[in-house]
């Protein structure tokens, strides 16, 4: 018999997501409440984004609450809601996993004891918590953290083990639609979801973060059987899945196996990825991809100078990515690249060629970045060795003597307008209306409730007092 008998997943609304992060559904928490589906009998599923009520939504019974922190939050935010937590639900176990809680594991389980986190695990959850569940004993789990007799305990971490392909995530506890909603309340008639068919990178890039633990071991590479991401692709109603691998097409052979699993099965959707420019070296597959659904790519080719390049550690050159696009920009995809410009040695002129290389390679949208370094990545390092080169304490931006941030932030604004002449604008609005086919009448009538609404601050609409039982359950673009 398991421990607890009532158990509540809580994904926090951390305020600071990226533009469009309402298209992101709580996949690891669904993950995590899909493994103990069959040993917890009343599980619920609480997305603050969504739902601004949220302590009427948690049952006064639960017995154990699952917090999921991917994002940097205040601590004291933290601490208030477990406040809140513990308070609705008397002698309740609080639990919490994710890159923010992993960071601050410790003040979160040394916390008072009406704002402690009881448990704090590290790394993705491959069956811990229902370990936990089952035998309700932080010391038979591997990587995490918790405090016992007045003392702080950290049981060790092993490396990740490859990706498993079961359980699916569970779904069926959702109340809300996810969708491409922009910040300011626009929807743009697009219903999402996301998938993970990978974790790991085997590429070793100076800025990344993404690529290592917590105790800077890298993630290997492992990837779910093409037959588990069609099963789970089957069971999606949204029409337009995002992949978040950090690398959907590492291996080709097995990117080709998923479009066969999807060909033959007839899953029709739009699908999103993220990967590197090699995918051009394998241009039957990318074709392949096109026919499957794969419409969205975003690449991360981050410069088109070979100092650069070096510098970054991309283990890439501007004559591959030239080539590698040359085989595929006749394919019906939307290309997409981010470049990040002020690295060392990159000068004013070098960065402001962006525009022209993107249009020349056959990129339909561009996304620049000022280089940060959040730290430890090894990039922090070579720019401190660096002389005349610094790193701005708050926002961990580099600048140097010859341009401050000031000046390269204006850059990545002047390379912005460039690329998106009226031309280019027009091109890339035909191809993405083409390729992804929004709901021209649900965009339409969202984006007449948006204008009459007024263009509201971000998140305005959610933090509206006295949301109504609808509003909750539906994007606020369509809750107006
Ligand atoms: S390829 Fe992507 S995930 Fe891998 S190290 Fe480079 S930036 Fe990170």
């Amino acid at each position: 018999m398991a421990a607890f008998s009532s158990a509540c997943f809580i994904y926090p609304d951390d305020g600071e997501g990226s533009r469009f992060d309402r298209m992101f559904p709580p996949l690891g928490l669904e993950l995590v409440a899909a493994s103990v589906r069959d040993v917890i009998p009343q599980r619920s599923l609480i997305d603050m984004r969504f739902d601004r009520a949220w302590e009427a939504q948690l049952a006064p019974d639960t017995d154990i609450v699952a917090l999921s922190f991917l994002w940097d939050m205040p601590l004291p935010k933290v601490f208030a809601m477990v406040r809140a937590i513990k308070r609705r639900c008397q002698g309740i176990t609080v639990v919490a996993g994710g890159r923010f809680a992993e960071a601050n594991r410790k003040a979160l389980v040394t916390a008072a004891g009406d704002e402690r986190i009881e448990l704090v695990f590290s790394g993705p959850d491959d069956g811990r918590f229902r370990t936990f569940v089952e035998t309700g004993s932080a010391e038979r789990v591997a990587g995490v953290s918790f405090v016992k007799d007045g003392a702080y305990h950290a049981t060790p971490m092993p490396p990740y083990g490859p990706i498993p392909d079961y359980p699916l995530p569970d779904r069926s506890l959702r109340r809300a639609r996810y969708g491409a909603i922009r910040r300011d309340g626009f929807f743009l008639g697009i219903y999402t979801d996301a998938i993970q068919s990978s974790r790991g990178c085997p590429f070793h890039c100076a800025f990344c973060t993404f690529n290592k633990d917590s105790e800077g071991r890298q993630i290997a590479y492992t990837a779910r059987s093409a037959e588990s991401v069609a099963d789970e692709l089957e069971q999606i109603d949204a029409p337009f899945v995002t992949f978040v691998d950090d690398l959907a097409f590492h291996r080709p052979d097995r990117m080709e196996e998923l479009c066969d699993a999807l060909l033959e099965r007839g899953i029709k959707k739009t699908y999103a990825i993220e990967t590197r420019i090699n995918m051009g070296m394998r241009p039957e597959v990318v074709e392949k991809m096109a026919r499957a659904g794969f419409r969205y790519v975003t690449f991360g080719i981050e410069s088109m100078h070979d100092h650069v390049l070096e510098f970054l550690n991309k283990a890439l050159t501007r004559r591959t990515i030239e080539k590698a696009f040359a085989k595929i920009r006749h394919v019906p995809m939307f290309f997409v690249s981010n470049f990040i410009i002020g690295s060392v040695g990159e000068t004013r002129e070098q960065m402001l060629q962006i525009p022209d290389f993107a249009r020349a390679i056959g990129l339909d949208s561009i996304m620049i970045h000022p280089l940060r370094c959040r730290g430890p990545e090894p990039l922090t390092a070579k720019v401190l060795a660096t002389p005349g080169y610094h790193i701005d304490p708050e926002s961990k931006r580099v600048y140097s003597d010859a341009l401050s941030a000031a000046e390269i932030q204006g850059i990545a604004r002047q390379i912005k307008r460039e690329f998106w002449t009226p031309q280019q604008t027009l091109k890339s609005a035909i191809k993405f209306h083409r390729l992804i086919k929004p709901n021209l009448v649900t965009l339409a009538s969202n984006w007449a409730a948006w204008k009459l609404r007024g263009q509201p601050r971000p998140w305005e609409v959610q933090q509206a007092p006295g949301a109504s039982a609808r509003q909750a359950r539906e994007p606020a673009g369509l809750a107006a």
